[in-house]
């Protein structure tokens, strides 16, 4: 049974979340010895060094990704020394196709900031480690824990959410209260017996069970005590203050056809898909709701006086990041070409496949039978 929300909570973190924070932190400890697998080559490091340079390139890359460019960056430069002597342009180019190249700046830099200040050691204390160009408090949180087995928890938006979770809590992770409060509660868990496992641990159970999208419940070992599990809130949690604004856009398509042919043209750049082929496109502030007479009608206007309505589509919907696409295929069989199709070009049906589409039309194509 879904059970009623609770009020969005704040402030002093109370004692049954810290009773049931026991059980949080104990399992996923154990969980850790004995059922986490998460392979990367970077886990169990204790060399600051190795440990900084994956947190950095981890900053806005996907571990995949991350962990080639980690080891050809190790296997050149094996010590902190290496990389803060190598030339510029070697090390960027190590880093070519990674993305984000303040990283790369702040990486040499802090490099050869630790050679000169630290003598090649990296800093043993966060305060020291977070005024490092390009660490901030994750990263001075990892490496402090990891290396230095100092008590400073991770707290990204992998630990958010397992904790919005774990403890049903609709506090908003991206505002000032829900950052303040969710990063004391990730500070009061912490096992201060072993930190770097533990924050090994929340990110690897982030990152494998408690994902985002879908989350394994059934067999996640938190399971009877998690609160959003027990409520029906998993999909509701964690809670975003500022959700993505998708604005919405309506289009109509018209699938023109001229003897066995369709008007196909290139989408071309500043917009959605560019680069991908589409057919005639209208796109209106308002959804349309077409029927045969108002098909016409716009036909009419366009010039178009003798025509065969094939079809009009149910309406089609796709999500893109930042819009959303609402629309309709309309299709047409022309006795002529009208001027304004003339630029267009005109691709066999049975052809129209090799074309690369977007999925918004691949999706109404894929539904429909092709004369
Ligand atoms: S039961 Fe589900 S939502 Fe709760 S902590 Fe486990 S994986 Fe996350």
């Amino acid at each position: 049974m879904i059970k009623k929300k609770p009020a969005k909570k704040s402030g002093k973190i109370p004692p049954n979340e810290l009773s049931g924070g026991r059980f949080f932190t104990g399992r996923l400890i154990k969980w850790h010895h004995s059922g986490n697998n998460r392979q990367m080559p970077w886990k169990g490091e204790k060399d600051p060094y190795k440990i900084w340079l994956s947190e950095i390139i981890l900053q806005q890359t996907r571990v995949a990704q991350g962990m080639e460019y980690y080891l050809r960056i190790v296997k050149a430069y094996p010590t902190v020394e290496q990389l803060a002597a190598a030339p510029d342009a070697a090390v960027f180019k190590l880093w070519e196709g990674l993305g984000y190249y303040s990283r790369c700046r702040n990486l040499l830099a802090t490099a050869r900031m630790v050679c000169k200040t630290y003598q090649g050691k990296f800093p043993a204390t966060y305060q020291q480690l977070i005024e490092l160009p390009g660490i901030g408090p994750y990263t001075a949180a990892a490496i402090a824990s990891f290396a230095f087995q100092l008590p400073y928890a991770v707290v990204d938006g992998n630990v958010f959410r397992v904790l919005a979770r774990y403890f049903g809590n609709h506090t908003p992770t991206d505002s000032t209260a829900g950052k303040k409060y969710f990063t004391d509660l990730a500070n009061q868990l912490l096992y201060q017996t072993a930190p770097g496992n533990y924050n090994q641990a929340i990110m690897d159970f982030g990152a494998t069970i408690c994902k985002p999208q879908q989350p394994n419940c059934a067999q996640c070992f938190l399971k009877t005590k998690c609160v959003a599990r027990l409520n029906g809130w998993v999909h509701q949690l964690p809670v975003k203050e500022k959700s993505i604004q998708r604005s919405v856009r309506h289009f109509t398509y018209w699938a023109f056809d001229y003897q066995g042919k369709r008007a196909v043209r290139e989408r071309t750049s500043g917009d959605i898909w560019q680069h991908l082929s589409e057919y005639y496109l209208m796109e209106t502030d308002k959804l349309i709701e077409w029927d045969k007479q108002l098909v016409s009608e716009w036909l009419i206007g366009q010039g178009i006086r003798t025509f065969q309505l094939e079809a009009i589509s149910p309406l089609y919907k796709q999500s893109l990041t930042h819009q959303q696409i609402k629309g309709n295929f309309i299709t047409i069989r022309l006795i002529t070409i009208p001027t304004f199709l003339q630029h267009y070009q005109w691709i066999s049906i049975n052809r129209l496949k090799n074309r690369a589409f977007p999925r918004f039309i691949n999706q109404w194509m894929e539904t429909t039978e092709m004369p």
